[in-house]
Parts: C-alpha cells; sequence; structure tokens
C-alpha cells in the first residue's frame, strides 16, 4: 500500500468489497466483519482533514480522529483548528483524545486517569460533543500491559482493540504486515486499523525522507502566514516569495 490518498481510497474499497462494515469503538461489536479506522493526528490537522474528505467519498465517513490537547504542533483552542475539526465532523468522522503522558509528571494511574479526563473535558467543549474514546501518543510499554479502563471513556489500546481485533498501523511510516494482502485474505472478522494522516498526500508515492523534510518547510511557509496575520507590512521587511526561494533553491 502506498502512501496516497488513491491508495487509502482502494483500501477502504477493499474493505467494503470484502464485506466488511466500518464500526467505532462501541458498536464495532454488532456485525459480522468489523473494521475501526482509528487516525492518530500527531502534527497537522490539515491532514486529518484531508483524509477525512477521502473518506467521505468512499464510505460516507465513519474514521475517528485523535487530536492532542497538549502539543507544540497545532493549538486545538484556534479559529482554523476549531474550523479543522468542523470539517472532519461534517465529513463523517468523529473526534477522540489522543494523550500524551509525557506532557505530565505521572506516578500513578490515578494521576494519568486524571489528566486524561482533564483533557477529554477540554477537548469535549471544543468538538461539542462527549468524547468517547483516547488513544495514547507514544505509549509506553507499561501503558501497554496495563490495559487500563477509564470510567468514562473507552481505552483504544484495551487489549480487545490490540489483542483481540486484528491490528495494524502504519506507525513511522512503515506497515510491519502486508495490510491488502491481509483485508483480500479476509480471514479476520474484526480488523483495527490505525493510520496517521501526516504520511498521506495527494499524488505520486514519495518516501519518508521526502515526506518528512516536505512538512518541515511547508511549516516555515505557515509560520509566515501566520505571522503575516500578526505583524504589519511583514511584505516590506520579508517576502514569502523569498522564504519559497530559499526553500525551493
Ligand atoms: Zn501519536
Amino acid at each position: 500500500m502506498q502512501f496516497t490518498y488513491r491508495s487509502y481510497a482502494s483500501m477502504i474499497e477493499n474493505l467494503l468489497n470484502r464485506g466488511y462494515q466500518i464500526r467505532n469503538y462501541k458498536n464495532w461489536d454488532d456485525t459480522a466483519k468489523t473494521v475501526i479506522l482509528r487516525h492518530d493526528v500527531d502534527y497537522n490537522l490539515k491532514k486529518a482533514v484531508a483524509l477525512s474528505e477521502v473518506e467521505k467519498k468512499v464510505c460516507n465517513g465513519g474514521g475517528i480522529y485523535f487530536v492532542l490537547v497538549s502539543t507544540d504542533f497545532y493549538n486545538i483552542h484556534s479559529k482554523e483548528s476549531r474550523k479543522a475539526i468542523n470539517t472532519i465532523l461534517e465529513n463523517g468522522g468523529s473526534i477522540g483524545l489522543h494523550f500524551d503522558e509525557t506532557q505530565y509528571s505521572i506516578f500513578s494511574e490515578e494521576e494519568l486517569k486524571k489528566y486524561v479526563c482533564k483533557e477529554a473535558e477540554i477537548l469535549s467543549d471544543i468538538v461539542g460533543t462527549r468524547i468517547e474514546a483516547v488513544s495514547m501518543h507514544r505509549p509506553s510499554a507499561n501503558m501497554l500491559d496495563a490495559d487500563i479502563r477509564f470510567a468514562n471513556i473507552i481505552n483504544s489500546y484495551s487489549h480487545i482493540y490490540i489483542k483481540e481485533m486484528k491490528y495494524l498501523s502504519d506507525s513511522r511510516r512503515h506497515w510491519r504486515e502486508n495490510v491488502d494482502e491481509i483485508i483480500e485474505q479476509g480471514s479476520f472478522t474484526r480488523l483495527h486499523i490505525l493510520t496517521h494522516p501526516f504520511w498521506y498526500s495527494q499524488g505520486v508515492e514519495s518516501n519518508l525522507k521526502q515526506t518528512l523534510k516536505e512538512a518541515i518547510l511547508n511549516a516555515s511557509l505557515e509560520y509566515y502566514d501566520n505571522l503575516n496575520d500578526n505583524f504589519r507590512s511583514l511584505q516590506e521587511e520579508i517576502r514569502r516569495s523569498e522564504i519559497e526561494r530559499m526553500i525551493y533553491q
């Protein structure tokens, strides 16, 4: 499978052709062949919106987008981020909490639960509905082993979703197993597929280094645009085209 929108769309078409129904963390068990489409939004909400557009076209939505509340990469309180979240919802997606335990000094399960609950409340205020599920950002081995149950929110790393379902992930832009083949064969009736929207793009297949490089360079243009919105006459000091030239030279 390639990391393009076209390839992601055909993965979903394959799932539907093989009789899989797209479900969430609550209703996954109400059909014979079920798939959860999970997305961890680590770095960029725009990429999440783009993937939700693909899902809207191919399967009328259904993916679950886990967004970070504590991150240096995006600010969920900004107008643009709130718009992105609304667009994902309009495209038939839903929002979960992506939780980064390293943002806190957590020494006990109680503390972890407290911070997860707090972030879920913040996110639910922004989304306008209750947050049903949480996924851990770069979970520690302890976290994975612990099979932690939260009172009001489903842990997507519960053993039921990781061990009792066939769990496939594109972490570090690498499928450890052949996801297309597994879907083709259809031997697993419960699939839990994790993708990171950050890796996917329009157009031709790229590679890991190129994808990272483009993201880093694009971020400097986004920084310019944000500065331009906040700093009077920025263009008189430095033009966008100058930055572009530096990037693309
Ligand atoms: Zn993550």
